[in-house]
């Protein structure tokens, strides 16, 4: 038994913060710390962490209590296992009771403790084996061959197993740990008739941690190239270890995850070792399986950033995009990286850490345009392929729940395929119906919105580019009836007033717009004729453009979205208000973009943070009103 005095030395040094903060990701809150449960699978942070009282209280699954409760319900030990991580943790040196019952431990101990011991004596066996006479020359050598140093061999605590088939167990046996534990862990191999051999041998051996770094199990790769086996051999599901709620490396990159908040996700040991060795602390793997939700939401407790590192070649890419989703859908921001021409994370980190350190900063894309990219160039210009690949990523961005981050992906997408924003918009509704509403029929029953934002009542065809139609639109609006008036304030002076700082993304709008700017900062009224009469030639031919052009509205959009077309007189205000707020909204997202940016370098300053994330606030109150009034939100 641990005695009193070691039991109150670690109470005391034991800080909540830091212990929660190992496995959960910690945002100050006032005086105290906030973060997603780890208990459940929430989005939004209803974990507490009290900082003066020493507990954390889960709000989504009624749990709390102090340092000590925290660790056996996270980790799922026992009282004395918890002391003991703590002991650890603070280096406090754990004296036993003189009257302490080895054998009545040893028996309370659970099954999985043992398991744990005989995985911890293997680990141990194997790193030992490694730098012995016998396995150096062929364990150590390989190892070295691939450029690991001994810091990194220890930090991953590496391994080899001999290559006698029996050796190991043998040895095991010999020191007393049961034949069933080390069956039941893999690592031993009964055949039908009594004899066994080793799992692992003639293997380099990978052990895999869980999050406090006990090893739960191992992978082991073959040296010999023209073996048949397979290159790669994993323990198999046991009691310890549940392949699909593991990532490996994820304890050696917990805290630097936390840190830098982003994790890389790459395929597999050797990729997450070589990063590691090169600095890139953030790296994990999910070894030997396609992502599983599981996974993604044990991401999702250390960040909400993932780049995903992706070899050169191909053919990986595509099949892998379907796993991508799953981190969408657990609220993961998913970023890419494509490595140079045949490179893989492993090689690269090796040959050139400098250059994939840029390669992470300059070349990592948002998860849906490179999709978006990757599908269009299989479709090429078949409009039916073209077709297949809008409702793939409608798909994709459908899975998205936050809405500010899934209207932006709506618009950007749309442009980068070269589609009409609101038939996409319908698709991914649609999409979000279908997750939504299950039942076919009960879905029937409900409209599928087709535009979440404010559309103007009047359509326009053919003018510009169109890149963002709604600037054509009010420029449109803005040569037809430039002193039309709307609470005593012209067209022209309510545009100026409420698009400050607004950047017209058509350079052709842009220009128009700063000469009608220009009149109205002068107090000069802005006519058609002056508009007309600007020297410019190419803003002068727009306006004639605009103002020659019919008010062509097309049936088919009329007719699929059922919306009553008036003549555009009959709707300036109307127009003009909804064409507005549609630029509006874009401006703030954008604005809502960079302040995020700005939030996650402020992560510091407490009082820079706070006023970035009341400005954030307000920008979304903004957005907030302005999509109010056209009912949107519904499916978020
Ligand atoms: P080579 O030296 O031939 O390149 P490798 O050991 O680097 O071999 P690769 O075939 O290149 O292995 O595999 C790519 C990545 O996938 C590596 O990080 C490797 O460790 C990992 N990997 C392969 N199979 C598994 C597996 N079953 N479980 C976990 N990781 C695996
Ligand atoms: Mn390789």
């Amino acid at each position: 038994m641990i005695n009193r005095s070691t039991i109150d030395k670690i109470m005391q040094a034991a800080s909540i913060e830091e212990v929660v903060g190992d496995f959960v990701q910690l945002k100050r809150a006032g005086a105290n710390f906030r973060g997603l449960s780890p208990f459940t699978a929430e989005k939004t942070p209803s974990f507490y962490v009290v900082p003066s009282k020493g507990i954390f209280k889960d709000f989504s699954s009624g749990k709390g209590g102090n340092a000590v409760a925290f660790l056996m319900e996270h980790e799922k030990i026992s009282y004395p296992e918890a002391l003991r991580w703590l002991a650890k943790r603070y280096n406090i040196e754990i004296e036993e009771d003189r009257n302490y019952d080895k054998e009545a431990e040893d028996a309370a101990k659970s099954l999985r403790e043992s398991l744990f011991v005989v995985n911890e004596y293997a680990a141990k066996y194997f790193h030992e084996y490694l730098q012995s006479d016998a396995g150096s020359t062929i364990g150590l050598a390989y190892f070295k061959e691939r450029g690991f140093s001994t810091k990194t061999m220890e930090t991953f605590s590496l391994g080899f197993a001999p290559e006698n088939r029996t050796e190991f167990t043998e040895t095991a046996l010999k020191n007393g740990y049961k034949k069933e534990f080390l069956t039941q862990l893999g690592l031993t191999v009964e055949r039908d008739n009594g004899t066994f051999y080793d799992r692992f041998a003639g293997r380099v051996m990978f052990p895999i941690h869980n999050l406090s770094g006990r090893v739960i199990a191992f992978g082991g790769r073959v040296l010999k190239k023209d073996e048949k086996t397979a290159k790669y051999l994993n323990s198999p599901e046991s009691e310890l270890y549940h392949k699909s709620s593991v990532l490996y490396g994820l304890f050696q990159a917990k805290s630097s995850i936390v840190k830098s908040d982003v994790c890389y996700l790459v395929e597999g040991y050797t990729d997450v070792i070589s990063l590691h060795q090169a600095g890139f602390t953030q790296a994990v793997a999910s070894a030997g399986t396609s992502l599983t939700e599981e996974q993604a939401r044990l991401i999702r407790r250390f960040t909400k950033n993932v780049t995903v590192l992706y070899d050169g070649d191909a053919a990986g890419i595509r099949a892998s995009m379907r796993g991508i989703d799953i981190l969408l859908q657990q609220g993961l921001d998913v970023r890419v990286l494509l490595l140079p021409d045949g490179e893989d994370p492993d090689s690269l980190a090796k040959k050139d850490p400098n250059r994939l350190e840029t390669c992470l900063k300059e070349e990592v894309k948002d998860f849906i345009s490179f999709k978006t990219d990757v599908l269009l160039v299989d479709a090429g210009q078949d409009p039916l392929k073209k077709a297949e690949v809008l409702k793939e990523l409608a798909r994709t961005i459908a899975l998205i729940d936050d809405p500010m981050r899934r209207s932006v992906l709506h618009l950007e997408t749309a442009k980068q395929m070269g589609a009409d924003e609101r038939i996409f918009l319908s698709e991914i509704n649609k999409n979000r119906l279908e997750k939504a509403v299950p039942n076919r029929e009960d879905r029937d029953l409900i409209p599928t919105p087709t535009d979440a934002f404010p559309t103007p009542t009047t359509p326009i065809v053919g003018v510009g580019d169109q890149k963002f139609p709604h600037e054509l639109y009010l420029l449109r609006l803005l040569v037809h009836f430039p002193d039309a008036l709307i609470d005593e304030y012209t067209l022209a002076q309510r545009a100026v007033m409420e698009l400050e700082g607004y950047e017209f993304e058509d350079t052709q709008a842009a220009s128009l717009f700063t000469h009608i700017a220009s009149e109205v900062l002068a107090e000069r009224p802005v006519t058609q004729e002056l508009l007309v009469q600007i020297p410019d030639p190419s803003i002068s031919s727009l306006v004639v453009d605009l103002l020659t052009q019919e008010w062509q509205i097309s049936d088919n959009w009329a007719k699929s979205f059922e919306i009553e077309i008036k003549s555009p007189k009959e709707n300036i205000a109307k127009d003009f208000e909804s064409v507005m707020d549609r630029i509006k909204l874009k401006t703030i997202l954008g604005w809502i973009k960079e302040i995020d940016e700005e939030i996650k370098a402020a992560e510091q300053n407490e009082s820079e943070l706070q006023e970035k994330l009341i400005a954030k606030k307000m920008f979304l109150e903004q957005i907030q009103e302005i999509t109010r009034k056209y009912g949107t939100s519904i499916y978020r």
